[in-house]
């Protein structure tokens, strides 16, 4: 399609194949630009080291991205969240592990 906006998450890894939370970021993107710019993007980019991948903008995918706002919205009332996955490298490259109580290190 001509004319759309096509949101591009560039990443530092080497990856072959992309990741589920990179498909929901980049759709979260599309989402955004949907938004702002009122048009529907057909997909995002997501590139990698040595690998680019298109990213259809997908009802599942956005479906996705909503519910995960909803838990984000009830987290943020309730006043706490905790830590779901047990990668350390995760918490090691995260900006928030020094205050983390749940890091991984
Ligand atoms: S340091 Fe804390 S916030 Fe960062 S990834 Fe680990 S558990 Fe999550």
């Amino acid at each position: 399609m001509d004319n759309e906006y096509i949101p591009v998450e560039e990443k530092t890894a080497d990856l072959k194949s992309p990741t589920f939370p990179h498909v929901i970021q980049i759709t979260a993107y599309c989402m955004l630009v949907e938004d702002i710019y009122g048009i529907t993007p057909s997909y995002g980019i997501l590139k990698y080291k040595n690998a680019e991948f298109k990213i259809p903008y997908e009802e599942r995918w956005k479906k996705l991205v909503l519910q995960f706002r909803e838990k984000m919205l009830k987290d943020i009332e309730r006043g706490e969240t905790h830590r779901n996955h047990n990668n350390k490298r995760k918490c090691n490259n995260c900006v928030r592990k020094e205050y983390c109580p749940e890091r991984l290190l």
